[in-house]
């Protein structure tokens, strides 16, 4: 059709890889032209403590902020940056604006704990660590209250380094969270070899938590494995208020969610307020 009606064309291979090469090298540009123009903003979610439903710390989650204003979420870009090697680049964006973030609280008298997302590729990535702790030092933020979330969109290619780059930011004091868990790429082995602080129960499991028994059965063998591991819980996609009366009885104990408040810019007060009245 597109080279006008009436006619047949045959189609030949090459000719689709093309388009799909532009579509990458589109995607890559784009993903390039944001890096250097600064367009990659950090938005934050609250996590809450369910025993006394006290904020414990705030996921950083990074937006694409397209030149017309519009915010693109990380499932658009993240594993485009990833193929294209990009990734790393995005995440000590988000890092470096993290740390900032922290360290000017820090200065007013609030001591706030933030987590951020790391993908896999990031651990196999040389000058990850280096890179933390520079920035760490330079922004002034404090070790403690930094939580490396490793997440699901990229299996760790690397075990010796991904090892060593968790051995020296534990040094520091900074914890570590085994993100989506249940799902995609994590699993027992990493829960065996990399020695996390916490386990994000992937939101698949909680969603419907009231309705489907099998689903309260996986949460509560999590629970009692963590448990026995020194591991603590946090639990994804908490909608609705039934799902959070079950994982608090469930022994879960941190829920992050719609209900508790929407990931926003630091500081707007939207989400968690709205959060915090509805349950009362
Ligand atoms: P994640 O780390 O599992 O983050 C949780 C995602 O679930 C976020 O989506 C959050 O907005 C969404 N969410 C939280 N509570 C609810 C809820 O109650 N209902 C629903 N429907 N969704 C909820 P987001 O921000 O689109 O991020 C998607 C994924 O992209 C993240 O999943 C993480 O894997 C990745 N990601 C985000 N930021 C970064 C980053 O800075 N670096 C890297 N490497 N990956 C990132
Ligand atoms: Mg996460
Ligand atoms: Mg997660
Ligand atoms: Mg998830």
């Amino acid at each position: 059709k597109e080279f006008g009606k009436n006619r047949c064309r045959i189609f030949v291979p090459e000719d689709r890889e093309g388009e799909l090469k532009r579509a990458t090298f589109y995607q890559k540009q784009r993903i390039l032209d944001a890096l250097a123009s600064d367009r990659f903003d950090v938005w934050y979610q609250p996590i809450m403590r369910l025993s006394d439903r006290s904020i414990a710390h705030y996921e950083a989650l990074v937006r694409l902020r397209e030149p017309d204003g519009r915010m693109v979420l990380p499932g658009a870009f993240i594993q485009a940056a990833e193929r294209h090697g990009l990734v790393g680049s995005i995440d000590r964006v988000v890092a470096g604006k993290t740390f900032v973030c922290q360290a000017g609280l820090k200065k007013r008298g609030r001591i706030v704990s933030f987590s951020m997302n790391l993908s896999g590729r990031d651990l196999a990535d040389a000058g990850m660590a280096s890179f933390m702790k520079r920035s760490i030092l330079e922004s002034g933020a404090d070790p403690g209250q930094l939580i490396f979330e490793i997440t699901e969109t990229a299996a760790i290619q690397d075990m010796d380094r991904a090892l060593d780059f968790i051995r020296q930011m534990k040094a520091l004091g900074c914890r570590f969270s085994l993100d989506d868990f249940g799902v995609g790429f994590t699993s027992f082995v990493y829960l065996r070899e990399l020695g996390v602080d916490f386990i994000k129960i992937d939101g698949s499991f909680i969603r419907k938590l009231h309705e489907r028994q099998e689903d309260r059965s996986v949460v509560r063998a999590i629970v009692q494995m963590a448990r026995e591991m020194g591991i603590q819980t946090v639990a994804e996609f908490v909608e609705q208020a039934e799902t959070m009366k079950l994982l608090t009885d469930f022994g879960v104990d941190y829920g992050q969610g719609f209900l508790i408040g929407k990931p926003a810019p630091f500081g707007s007060a939207s989400s968690i307020t709205i959060g915090r009245q509805e349950l009362g």
